[in-house]
């Protein structure tokens, strides 16, 4: 009888670890054990506790009662690591058995659990946060067939690791869809106002710190109240669904299209170059209109109007952007609905220019309209007499139909930007060489053609390849070749420049600096960089017989350049002072209208083919 209680009791201990019950119990039955006692008392004390054994049985009972009730499953890992309780949802939710469990230790569930999970080193991780008792983490554990399972880990000094579970996947996406509500429109889920908010004021921040450019579209359908009132508020509804639809079909991926309300629309252009992008994307928003909706059956044809909006011209802040681009539509309406309206008009015109200069551009290059003018290059030595031609620079025509000529400063920019500069500067550079054949043929074998590279072009990859594949195609050798870069390109990739300029230099090809003095004049570069000429800019020319800085300007850049072993060439000379003044501070080398305006190839070479 003493072996049987004290046995239950034990039992009971091992289940339920209450510390006060376990000693009362445990100080009950040694007392039992040691004392002297009568059958009565014995028998009184049975009857005690088996009082208590019953009331025991009901805890336990209880305990189970709300384990297997519950919505959580529930494990519980004792510190010798063996499973003390389990309930059946545990069992179910990890796809385990009961029988299994049984004779599992802590270290094989943990080991079931964690090869379900998604990312099964997070349970690693947990576990360690909850080494210490009387510590608890929360964490959520998406598992690999999809379910979102929430665990609460906690070490407890009696109990040892009790972790408890619960399947969130509905509560998730029930939390999900009330997002989604809270933010898109119900008609045609697109993000409503505030998220289209959010998504402005984000990529606002974003641009900050960049000196991109963003746009802001408004919106609205020319008669859709018309449409409404006669068709009714079904065919409305089902016509806003179809534009939107089409507007973000024809979008970017990246652009946000929203719906404000009614019939209005918003759309977020981000990563624009310049304002022709934005011209594009207005005039592929009209033109998805064009194509008529089919509603109830009927083919109904509807306009837009858009008022576009420019960060930062106009406006820093999503409220600006938003109101200037609403205020823009309007005037988009007066002017006659079914057309795009920007917030700043000189911009519009500027960009409808451009653009129209991209398409003039786009055929100018397949159309071969493109012609080399060539300006000559002089060698100043002492008096007059001794100027000989070095030989000339290539600068390109664009001869238009409708517009006759169109300068190289005004095109150059634009084919730098939409990348035509590079078949075109490829264009340049075999026609260039071919034109140097020409003239070695005629006797000058030692001319030097100067070819201005663009920065975009000289980013390319294989350039050095094209460069040498120009000069042998045509026949010329190295030394008929310089090439203008100027400072800005080489500061793109200062590393990468000066690799290929040196591979070119070695070959023999001069490399001349453009425009010196008017970037960043960096003497540290220059020093660096293998370069082989300068050419004064212009505009120090320009003025300096007049002007003292201008004179001190130029006189430096000579006596710097020879420093560094180079020569130096002043560009725009148009007066014999010019001249006179750069020989005496022994200038090299001399180009300009004085001596020569840049003309076809044939005039050009004129008046040196009788010397
Ligand atoms: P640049 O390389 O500085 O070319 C010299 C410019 O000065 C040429 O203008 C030339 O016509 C002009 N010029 C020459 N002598 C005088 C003068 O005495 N007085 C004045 N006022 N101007 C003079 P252009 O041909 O309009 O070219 C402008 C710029 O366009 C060039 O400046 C060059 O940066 C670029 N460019 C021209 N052709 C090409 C080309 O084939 N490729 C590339 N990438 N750029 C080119
Ligand atoms: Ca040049
Ligand atoms: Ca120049």
């Amino acid at each position: 009888m003493h072996h049987r209680l004290s046995e239950k009791v034990s039992h009971y201990l091992s289940d339920v670890k209450t510390d006060e019950l376990a000693d009362f119990l445990s100080a009950l039955s040694h007392d039992y054990q040691s004392s002297e006692t009568t059958d009565q008392e014995a028998e009184k004390r049975i009857t005690q506790l088996e009082g208590i054994e019953k009331e025991l049985k009901q805890t336990v009972s209880l305990i189970s009662a709300t384990l297997e009730t519950s919505q959580e499953g529930v494990l519980v890992i004792g510190d010798d690591n063996q499973p003390v309780v389990s309930n059946d949802n545990f069992i179910n939710m990890w796809n385990l058995n009961r029988e299994w469990i049984n004779n599992s230790s802590g270290r094989d569930i943990y080991e079931i659990v964690r090869v379900q999970l998604k990312q099964p080193s997070l349970l690693l991780e947990h576990l360690r946060e909850v080494d210490a008792p009387s510590s608890a983490t929360l964490k959520e554990y998406l598992l690999k067939d999809g379910r979102i399972i929430e665990s609460y880990i906690s070490h407890h000094v009696d109990a040892g690791v009790v972790w408890r579970f619960r399947d969130i996947t509905e509560a998730k996406k029930q939390e999900e869809i009330i997002r989604f509500q809270a933010h898109h429109d119900a008609l045609t889920n697109l993000p409503n106002r505030t998220l289209f908010g959010d998504r402005l004021s984000h990529a606002l921040r974003k641009i900050l710190r960049t000196d991109g450019k963003l746009s802001v579209f408004y919106l609205d359908l020319d008669g859709f109240k018309t449409i409404n009132d006669s068709l009714g508020h079904m065919v409305g509804d089902e016509l806003l669904v179809q534009v939107a639809k089409r507007l973000s079909d024809v979008l970017r991926d990246d652009d946000t299209v929203g719906r404000m309300g009614g019939d209005e629309f918003t759309v977020l252009l981000e990563d624009i170059e310049g304002h022709a992008d934005v011209v594009r994307l207005a005039e592929r928003v009209i033109d998805v209109f064009r194509a008529p909706f089919v509603l109830d059956g009927q083919e109904l044809y509807i306009t837009t109007s858009i008022g576009v909006s420019v960060y930062p011209g106009d406006g820093q802040t999503e409220e600006l952007l938003l109101r200037n681009a609403d205020i823009a539509m309007y005037k988009a309406k007066d002017q006659g609905r079914n057309n795009y309206h920007f917030f700043t008009s000189s911009l519009e015109r500027l960009a409808k220019h451009r653009l129209s200069l991209e398409t003039m551009l786009r055929n100018a290059v397949k159309n071969e309209e493109f012609e080399l003018y060539y300006q000559p290059v002089l060698t100043l030595g002492d008096g007059i007499e001794a100027i000989s031609l070095n030989g000339f620079e290539a600068l390109l025509r664009w001869e238009t139909k409708s517009q006759g000529f169109i300068g190289p400063d005004t095109f150059i920019p634009v084919a730098e930007s939409t990348g035509m500069i590079l078949p075109l500067g490829e264009w340049v550079l075999k026609a260039a060489c071919k034109q140097a054949r020409v003239w070695v043929d005629m006797g000058f074998p030692d001319i030097k053609i100067a070819i201005n590279l663009s920065a975009k072009q000289f980013q390319q990859t294989n350039i050095f390849e094209m460069i040498i594949a120009a000069i042998r195609n045509a026949g010329i050798g190295f030394h008929n070749v310089a090439l203008e870069i100027t400072e800005s390109m080489v500061m793109q990739n200062v590393h990468g420049s000066i690799e290929i300029l040196s591979r070119l230099r070695e070959r023999g090809i001069s490399i001349s600096m453009d425009d010196f003095g008017t970037g960043y004049s960096s003497l540290n570069y220059l020093k660096t960089l293998p370069i082989d000429i300068l050419k004064i800019d212009r505009t120090f020319v320009k003025d300096v017989t007049e002007s003292k800085d201008d004179r001190a300007i130029a006189s430096s850049i000579i006596t710097l350049g020879h420093n560094l072993d180079m020569r130096i060439v002043a560009e725009g000379v148009e007066t014999p002072e010019q001249r006179d003044f750069l020989s005496s501070q022994g200038c090299d080398m001399v180009q300009g209208y004085y001596f020569g305006k840049p003309l076809p190839a044939k005039e050009a070479i004129a008046p040196y083919t009788n010397l």
